[in-house]
């Protein structure tokens, strides 16, 4: 369903995602982990085109993201579910209508809007605060809000930018719940969390990322991060010693080394 590959971004000097190739199948619940700074809010932004890539492409079911105009662009994203840290909705606007909103600027009839309104809310367990304003919303009961507007379209791909980032653990159970839903009903989940008892409840794929490089990637994994950082870590260290050996040796036989196996020159 997407694939990024060799997607590269930079700020300045500073790259922020460095040859970033990975494939996320229909259906997945996948999770990217790594510390703070790691690349994971613009490897998201980038999967809504919001984030101009220096250099590779985001295919979503075929079509590349990094290259839509606005037209295309806005129509695509009201495809993808997101929700953020920040739940981003509307301060004057009650439950109901933020979720609403976006079913109106889609032109969708009243009675219509009604009947999807109230079917997300009661899946997100908001019914009873439908005529609240965020400033009188709990921060679970805020980010369930978001969620349920996020769903309202049906969204085949679900991306959540560490959603239960201001949660206590109650309610990151309960958004865990939530999002474990909306994939066993069908849709694509993307979740990016540092938290690390959310990841060992989820136990789906893993992806770690640091400096802007996937170090890992693990099915059925719980968090281990640390152990998959310092594994991926030793390995880089490995490549790169063996880089450096088959420089030396390349020196002392006095040719490119080329695409010649590390194997190859050990036994030359
Ligand atoms: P994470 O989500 O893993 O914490 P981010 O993707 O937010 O990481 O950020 C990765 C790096 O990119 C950080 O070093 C951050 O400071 C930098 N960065 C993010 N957005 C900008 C920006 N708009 N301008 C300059 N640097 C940025």
């Amino acid at each position: 369903m997407i694939q990024f590959q060799n997607v590269t971004k930079k700020y300045g000097d500073h790259v922020v995602l460095n040859h970033v190739d990975l494939e996320v199948n229909g259906g997945e619940f996948m999770t990217i982990v790594g510390p703070s700074g790691a690349g994971k809010s613009t490897l998201l932004h980038a999967l809504i085109g919001a984030a101009k890539l220096d250099e590779g492409t985001i295919m979503v079911d075929g079509y590349d993201v990094t290259s839509f105009k606005e037209d295309a662009l806005q129509e695509y994203r009201q495809k993808v579910g997101m929700v953020f840290q920040d739940y981003k909705l509307l301060k004057d606007k009650t439950v109901y209508e933020n979720v609403a909103f976006a079913l109106e600027v889609c032109g969708w009839k009243e009675e219509d809007i009604k009947e999807r309104v109230y079917e997300v809310l009661d899946l997100v367990g908001m019914l009873d605060h439908e005529g609240k304003f965020p400033r009188q919303l709990a921060g679970g009961e805020g980010q369930r809000t978001a969620i349920a507007r996020a769903m309202v379209h049906r969204p085949r791909l679900f991306i959540a930018d560490e959603p239960t980032g201001n949660l206590d653990p109650w309610n990151r159970e309960g958004i865990l719940d939530i999002l474990n839903k909306i994939n066993e009903n069908g849709a694509t989940v993307v979740l990016s969390t540092h938290n690390r008892e959310l990841v060992d409840k989820i136990k789906r794929r893993v992806v770690v990322l640091n400096e802007g490089r996937i170090v890992a990637d693990k099915e059925n994994s719980g968090y281990e991060v640390d152990a998959l950082l310092s594994e991926a870590v030793e390995k880089v260290q490995e490549a790169e010693m063996a880089g450096e050996l088959m420089g030396r040796m390349a020196e002392a036989i006095g040719s490119e080394v080329g695409d010649i196996e590390i194997t190859e020159i050990l036994e030359y």
